[in-house]
């Protein structure tokens, strides 16, 4: 079987070095294993996805000295098939609609609740007795993970990463008190939550390795779950170190000064780009 994976950014501002190093080394690991590397533009979140980013991701990768496999998969080509994932989910009864503002979950956390404890910020259950056919414009659609968990065997998954390697059993109860209802999608079929868009395309693409950065590790729990109820394959997960700024925070899209169109009209080269990501 062909070693395939893949590079998925969000285009939602420019890429900085942090992205140079994901892509760059989902590609060499790739071309070395003789396999195939994608590029996916994961583009559902409407209300910050622009064209003009999506055009600069090219250029970067291109400059990068990366080639990729053509047609680009783009997500907002295709929301159908998400929404059939996520009506899967729902007509198994493991959906359900949610009203909740962020003010409404903050104040029900701050209340006293029942039963174990859960991690901050998780949603507190408000909405959970909420039937679909109940469901209104604006709504969210959340996962009732109680539902989820018990509704098949628990799944595991391999990670290659230097940090947690090893294997990994999803455990029921730290899915409920960790993750809990997860957000999937809303009423209106455009806003379809990334981790399930991810999952479903990772499985149709073939990805057979998923090399990403650790500050998705934790949402790789909730993907692999994701993969046991819609009874796709689980693939392999290799989460790298972030590259951070001389502060040691984690970059983000709003830190032009890491951009690495910056760096390329600045005259850097891309062979230095390596260099400066350790490669
Ligand atoms: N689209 C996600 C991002 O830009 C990455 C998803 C993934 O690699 O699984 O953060």
């Amino acid at each position: 079987m062909t070693f395939t994976t893949r590079f998925a950014p969000s285009p939602t501002g420019p890429l900085h070095l942090g992205h140079a190093y994901s892509a760059l080394l989902a590609h060499d690991i790739a071309r070395a294993a003789g396999g195939r590397f994608l590029l996916r533009i994961e583009d559902t979140d409407t209300s910050r996805a622009r064209p003009q980013w999506e055009e600069l991701i090219y250029k970067d990768l291109s400059w990068l000295g990366l080639t990729w496999e053509e047609p680009v998969l783009r997500q907002s080509d295709q929301l159908e098939v998400y929404h059939a994932a996520l009506t899967q989910l729902a007509e198994r009864g493991l959906i359900f609609p949610c009203s909740c503002a962020r003010s409404d979950i903050r104040a029900a956390l701050s209340a006293p609740q029942e039963g174990a404890p859960l991690a901050p910020g998780v949603y507190p259950g408000t909405c959970r007795h909420r039937p679909m056919s109940d469901r209104k414009t604006g709504d969210a659609l959340r996962l009732n993970m109680r539902v989820a968990v018990q509704s098949i065997e628990m799944p595991g998954f391999t990670e290659t990463g230097a940090k947690h390697a090893g294997s990994h059993q999803l455990d029921p109860d730290r899915l409920i008190a960790e993750t809990g209802d997860a957000v999937l999608g809303r009423k209106e079929l455009e806003t379809v939550s990334y981790v399930l868009a991810s999952v479903v395309d990772d499985a149709a693409q073939g990805i057979k390795r998923i090399i990403r950065g650790e500050d998705l590790y934790q949402i790789t729990f909730l993907q692999v779950l994701l993969q046991g109820l819609l009874g796709l394959p689980t693939p392999e997960y290799h989460h790298h170190r972030l590259i951070r700024d001389d502060q040691g925070k984690r970059l983000a899209k709003r830190d032009d000064a890491r951009a690495i169109a910056k760096y390329r009209a600045e005259g850097v080269t891309s062979q230095e780009i390596r260099r400066m990501v350790g490669l």
